[in-house]
Formats: structure tokens, C-alpha cells, sequence
């Protein structure tokens, strides 16, 4: 029977603090692809996997996250709802505001954000400030003015999002029968490490409802591998860091808000948090571009990177299960696709309007 997906709240009602009662603002996230990869399959003798999260509605996982956080902000009341983020929270957090009829303000840093993202903040009428300062400092402002006044803070920092997010760990149990081996994904704000451990440690035992027990859907739980940006990796270097910097914006955050949750989960799962330095971020990006047919924004790359990093190092075992979260769409960020390995900028072959010429500069002959 055709079965139209009905947004993670819908589908995972039952694991979610929610009732029948709840108005739920949704715009249909979640169900994302999960994609074989076929190269770094062959690459790593294991079955690797890719979460396309791109495929949510505004472009991220954040809208996972951001359906709960603003059905939560319709219950309590709230008119009018603050972030700060890199991007893509402000991009779900514009367009989930607009689904429930609420004021949207999102503090972005100055300068260091993809134009796809401001201009889906924009498009959606969210009043946008450009702080003089990194995210860190952007989170800072947004917690004040949350704790301080008559706004509902929607940042991961708010327990409702890592609601929403840990339902992505739900979907790949659902697509493989069980969870897989190692769980790959980047590392920013470390509010999705977070979700995805407690949705794995959730599906993996008894869960408790209010209208009963329902049984453990995985034999297991993952081993999870997350990779920072070399520039901005405090849980490399076991603290905060004042001037993070790297290309991979979505994860250029030196004070994560979820540090205890990801260093548990991290521990819990017999895991770890290593850094991949940007050129190996941007290597993992061609890598999803051309071989794999599946087009990122560079921050979504750093598991990537960090696959083929430890596979190159011996440490990637084989014959195992291993899914990696591709974060948000190559759309979102599209400038780093045209540049080549050399740093300069693909052009494209400008050719006249005759087929004669363009067969040639195809390197075809005629039949
Ligand atoms: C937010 C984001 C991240 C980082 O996720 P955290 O939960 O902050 O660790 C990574 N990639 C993309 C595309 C993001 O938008």
C-alpha cells in the first residue's frame, strides 16, 4: 500500500515525548536515504553506507531536530523562537518558525557562513544579526537572551532536539534489521553524536512508554568514530579552543554544548573523536562526489575523511557494517565543487554552436 512518510514525530510517536494531543509542526523530515557506497565498500572490504541527510526538507539533519524543538515551542506558548548557528540551524530553524506561525531571530558569525544558508534564512523572514564573533560566541547571546526574555531557544542545547535527532539512528536499525558495527559521523556542536548514541542505546533495549513496554528492535550497538575538523577539534585536544578555524563551517565550533553527552558516547561505545585536516576534508568530498554520486557541503565529508584516513592508517576492520551520517546537501555550499586539487577555479570549455566542434572537443567520431 503507498504510504506517504509523515515526518519523524508521526512515525516515532511512540519514542518520543510527544502525546495524541500535540500539534505537531513538521514539514515532512526524516525517511532520508540510506545509500549504499559502493567504493568505499571495495576500498574498505566492510559494507559502508551513507545517511544522506541532505534529503531533509531544508537540506540538514537539523530538521530532525528542529521538528520537535518548535512543536515544543507551539506547547509552551511561545511567539517568538532565537538560535545561534553555522547555517543550517538557522535554515531549519526559519522554516519550521514559518510552519508554526512563529517569529524566527537567528544570530549567525560574521562572514563565516554558506551563502545557501543565508539565503534560506532569509527566504523563510527570519530576522538575521550577524554577531561579531565565532558561533561559540553567537550560542552565548542566544542561551542569555533564551533564559532573559520572552524568546524560545531552539539551539541543540534545548533537550527536544536531540529528541528529534536520534530518530536517524532509528531509521538505519529500521533500513539494515539491526544496528551496524561502527557508526561514522562529523563532529561540531556534538548534539548528533549525542542523539545518535541515545536513539542506538534506546532501540537496543526494553523501552519504557507510557502505555507499555515496547521490545528492543537492534541485537546491538555501534562503535562510534567521530571525526572534528583539525582546526576546530577541542575533544582532540581535551578542551575548549578559543579560534576555531577550518573550511567545513558546519563544524567550525570550538566550544561544543554537548560535551559530556559525546565523550560518554564516545566511551560508552568503545569509540573515539580524531581530527581530519581540511585538505582531507575536501579529498572526502570529491571522493563522495565522483565516486559515489552523492553531493555534500564539506563539513558533511569529515566522516568520510575519516574513514579512508583510518582505513590508510590499517584500522578500518572488514566485513563489517558501517554507516556514515552525510549531514547536509553539496547545495548548500556549492563553491568548493569547482575548485580542483590545485586551488584554482574549474572553467567550464566554452565551445561554438556546432556539432561539429562540440563531437570534437567531446573526443567522439561519427558513426
Ligand atoms: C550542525 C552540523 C554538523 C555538526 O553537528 P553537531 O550536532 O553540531 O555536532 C555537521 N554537519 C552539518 C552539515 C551540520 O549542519
Amino acid at each position: 500500500m503507498a504510504h506517504q512518510w509523515r515526518g519523524v514525530i508521526r512515525e516515532y510517536a511512540d519514542r518520543l515525548p510527544v502525546t495524541e494531543a500535540t500539534k505537531v509542526i513538521t514539514l515532512g523530515e526524516g525517511g532520508t536515504p540510506l545509500v549504499h557506497a559502493r567504493q568505499l565498500s571495495e576500498l574498505t572490504g566492510s559494507e559502508v553506507y551513507l545517511k544522506v541527510e541532505g534529503m531533509n526538507p531544508t537540506g540538514s539533519f537539523k530538521d530532525r531536530g528542529m521538528t520537535m524543538a518548535m512543536t515544543a515551542a507551539v506547547e509552551a506558548g511561545a511567539k517568538a523562537v532565537v538560535c545561534a548557528s553555522t547555517g543550517n540551524t538557522s535554515a531549519s530553524a526559519a522554516a519550521y518558525a514559518t510552519a508554526a506561525g512563529l517569529k524566527c531571530a537567528v544570530l549567525v558569525p560574521e562572514g563565516k557562513i554558506s551563502m545557501g544558508k543565508l539565503s534560506q534564512a532569509i527566504a523563510h523572514g527570519a530576522t538575521l544579526l550577524q554577531v561579531d564573533g565565532n558561533f561559540d560566541n553567537c550560542l552565548d547571546i542566544a542561551r542569555k537572551l533564551g533564559e532573559s526574555y520572552p524568546v524560545f531557544l531552539v539551539n541543540s542545547v534545548n533537550p527536544a532536539r536531540i529528541q528529534g535527532q536520534k530518530t536517524g539512528a532509528f531509521e538505519i536499525v529500521d533500513s539494515l534489521g539491526d544496528a551496524p558495527d561502527i557508526h561514522v559521523l562529523p563532529v561540531g556542536n556534538a548534539g548528533n553524536i549525542s542523539a545518535y548514541w541515545k536513539g542506538y542505546k534506546e532501540y537496543s533495549a526494553p523501552f519504557e512508554t507510557a502505555n507499555g513496554t515496547l521490545p528492543a528492535v537492534a541485537t546491538k550497538t555501534p562503535i562510534m568514530w567521530g571525526f572534528q575538523a583539525a582546526g576546530a577539534a577541542p575533544f582532540v585536544a581535551g578542551h575548549p579552543i578559543t579560534e576555531p578555524d577550518t573550511i567545513a563551517t558546519a563544524i567550525r565550533i570550538g566550544n561544543p554544548a554537548s560535551w559530556d553527552t559525546a565523550v560518554a558516547a564516545r566511551d560508552e561505545s568503545g569509540g573515539l573523536i580524531e581530527a581530519v585536516t581540511d585538505d582531507e576534508i575536501l579529498a572526502a568530498h570529491r571522493w563522495l562526489s565522483a565516486k559515489e554520486g552523492v553531493f555534500v557541503e564539506p563539513g558533511s565529508a569529515a566522516g568520510v575523511a575519516g574513514l579512508i584516513k583510518k582505513h590508510a592508517a590499517g584500522e578500518v576492520p572488514s566485513g563489517k557494517t558501517i554507516v556514515i551520517t552525510v549531514t547536509g546537501h553539496g547545495l548548500k555550499d556549492p563553491q568548493w565543487a569547482l575548485r580542483t586539487e590545485d586551488g584554482s577555479d574549474v572553467q567550464p570549455v566554452k565551445v561554438p554552436n556546432d556539432v561539429v566542434t562540440v563531437a570534437a572537443e567531446l573526443g567522439l567520431e561519427e558513426k
